[in-house]
Parts: C-alpha cells; structure tokens; sequence
C-alpha cells in the first residue's frame, strides 16, 4: 500500500507526486488517458502558456515534460491507460479499482482528476467500432498505421493539421476533411499544409465507412449540399477533440458541487484521508488556473502527510535545505 494514490496525471496529479515524494511518502498515478499531462497533452500540446512562474512562456508539452520529470523523480509508480472506477474503504486506508479491474491501494487518496475522465470524441457511425484499430484510428499512437496508399484526417484543431504534415510525406494520397473552413489551428500550420501535397476539403463529414474486415473505403457528405462521394481509403485519423466525465467519482459519496468536489482549507474532501486539487476542487474564491492548483496540491499532500503521521508538521520546511533525491525512476506502466 503506498502513502499515496493520486487519481489523475495531468500538472496538478504531477506536483503532487513531486511533493509527496519531497515528503517522503510513497506514491501511485493513475490516469485514464494513455499518456501524462491532462488538459495540456489532451487539448493543447502546441500552445504556448505564459502564466507559469518561472516561464516567460512554454509550450504545453514542454512544460509536461518538465513537470513529469520533476513529479517523477522520487520513484513514483505510473498506470496509464487505467480509469478509475471505485473507491472504497480498506483497513489502513483506501482502495480504488480501474475499468480493467487492477486494484491499487493508498493509505490517503488525492484527487486530481481535473474535468473528468477524457475519451475522444468519435464520428457517431454506427459500424464505427467494428473498424477501430482496423483502419480507424482516433489521433495517432503509432504513426506506422498510416503509411498507406491513401490516408484520411478527419478535423480542424491542431491535431488534425499537425497529423496531415507529419503522415502526408509517408502515404501515397492524403486527404483532410473538417465540417468547417475555419480551423482552430496554428496559422502557419494551416499555410504549411495548404501549401503541401495534402487534399484540404472543407464542409465535409464523414457519413459512412466501407470495408470487409477493415477501412477499404469511406463515404463523404458536404454539410451544405449534403452532397455524398466515396473515396478509397485505407486508414483514418479522427482528431476531433476529447469529451471529460466526472463519471462514477459522483458515487464516491464525496460531496460534489456541479462537476467538481468540494474541499475544505487543507483540500480534504467531506470523506476523511480523501482530499482533492486542482480544476476538480471547489471551495470559496476557487480559480481553475495551473498556478493555483499547484498550490492546492502542496496544501493536500501536506496535510495527506498529517494523516498518515500525526506527529508530522504539516509545513514541509524549505525544498532548499533538502538533500537531492536518490531513488531511480521505475518504468510506467501502461
Ligand atoms: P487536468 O489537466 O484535467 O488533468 C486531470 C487528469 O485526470 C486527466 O489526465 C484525466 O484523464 C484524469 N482523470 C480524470 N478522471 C479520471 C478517472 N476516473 N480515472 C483516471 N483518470 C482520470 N490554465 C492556466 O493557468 N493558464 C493557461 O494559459 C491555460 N490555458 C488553457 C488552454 C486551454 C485550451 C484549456 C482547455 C485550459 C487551459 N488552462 C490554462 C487550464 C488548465 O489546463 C487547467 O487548469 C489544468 O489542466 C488543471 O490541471 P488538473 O491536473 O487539475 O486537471
């Protein structure tokens, strides 16, 4: 059983880790998504942030990637690819079960699940799971899916347009459909794929898809003319953004106030040893920034370390006069 598990990796669940760690507990991250970050890996990678202290400016992923590395250090243990379903009351502390069954166990538990568990938006066909992993993909986890002889993007975020320049060069045709002609993208994206070999079509859905066993083909209809033309295709991006539900933390017996839960001035939840930070927290004067949450956690992980060592203060004392630590990383599993 660790000291602690935090349920949800994006910035908040990462500082948190890295705070646990500088107080010597012992950590578990579990998140749904397949990679670290949250709304910042999810939503928007490329963007720059420029309300980080100590950055002037950075981009999402960068600052992740700093923050994992920082979260991680103290030897914390990572389930990727795991959503959390229960959480119930075990001796000695909690104990919460993922989707796929795994149980893990924490003698305190910090919530850090910001909007909820995050799945992909899809096309809403109704044969669309028989294709998925066939042919049809949502975003890009293995980039070697989409050499193909003709390639489809569906979307127009940062996504769809980063996905058309980086897999054009390696399929034979590449098409990019949005509902759309405006893109929620980077300019100079847009214009480097306007100007590269890839077919922008605008004010086009997909309507069907074809194929025995998986992607042979795909039928596209104009949002206007409601016009429809089958194209061959071979394999599918849908990068059409995320949708987050709270889901079965409202049956955690928490008190929830909207999509968030409510926390008292150590950031502990109505159930004691359960406390809660970042975008999912809710108190008076509550602000849903990456600044604040950070904050939020340090305040829950010093007062998660008063539960589980009464003697202990809840001040940790200055990160300056701590020696560096010692420990190795293990691997994330996933
Ligand atoms: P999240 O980032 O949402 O991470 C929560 C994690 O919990 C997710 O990875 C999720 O998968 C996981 N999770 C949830 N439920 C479960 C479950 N049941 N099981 C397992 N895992 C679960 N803030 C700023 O301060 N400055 C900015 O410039 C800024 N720009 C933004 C731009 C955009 C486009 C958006 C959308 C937000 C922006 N924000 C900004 C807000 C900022 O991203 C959030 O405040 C921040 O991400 C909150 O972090 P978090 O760790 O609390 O939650």
């Amino acid at each position: 059983m660790k000291d602690v598990l935090i349920l949800g990796g994006g910035p908040v669940g990462l500082f948190a880790a890295y705070y646990a760690g500088l107080r010597q507990m012992s950590v578990t991250i579990v998140d749904s998504l397949p990679e670290l970050g949250g709304q910042l890996t999810a939503l928007y990678p490329e963007k720059y942030i420029y309300d980080m202290p100590g950055f002037p400016k950075v981009l999402a992923k960068d600052l992740v990637r700093e923050m994992a590395e920082q979260g991680l250090q103290y030897g914390a243990e990572v389930f990727l690819d795991e959503r959390c379903e229960s959480l119930a009351e075990i001796t000695g502390g909690f104990e919460i079960t993922t989707l796929s069954g795994r149980k893990l166990q924490g003698r305190t538990v910090i919530i850090t699940a910001g909007v909820g568990a995050f799945s992909p938006r899809t096309l809403g066909l109704e044969n669309e799971e028989l294709f998925l992993g066939k042919g049809l993909w949502y975003g890009v986890r293995d980039k070697s899916n989409f050499a193909v002889k003709n390639l489809l993007i569906v979307g127009g975020g940062d996504s769809a347009f980063d996905w058309s320049l980086a897999l054009h060069p390696h399929a034979g045709t590449t098409t990019q459909i949005h509902r759309r002609d405006v893109f929620v993208a980077h300019e100079d994206t847009v214009r480097q794929v306007l100007a590269s070999p890839v077919n922008l079509r605008t004010f086009y859905e997909v309507a069907e898809l074809h194929g025995n066993g998986r992607v042979e083909a795909v039928t596209i209809r104009h949002m206007k003319t409601k016009e429809t033309e089958r194209i061959p295709v071979d394999a599918i991006s849908v990068n059409i953004g995320f949708q987050a539900d709270l889901g079965p933390l409202r049956h955690w017996g928490l008190e929830i106030e909207g999509n968030q839960i409510k926390v008292n001035e150590r950031r502990e939840t109505n159930r004691t040893g359960v406390f809660a930070a970042g975008d999912i927290a809710q108190f008076e004067g509550k602000l849903r920034l990456l600044a604040t949450g950070v904050g939020e956690a340090c305040t829950a992980v010093c007062y998660a370390k008063t539960r589980i060592d009464p003697s202990a203060h809840a001040f940790p004392g200055h990160s300056t006069n701590l020696p560096p630590p010692s420990r190795s990383i293990p691997p994330i599993q996933r």
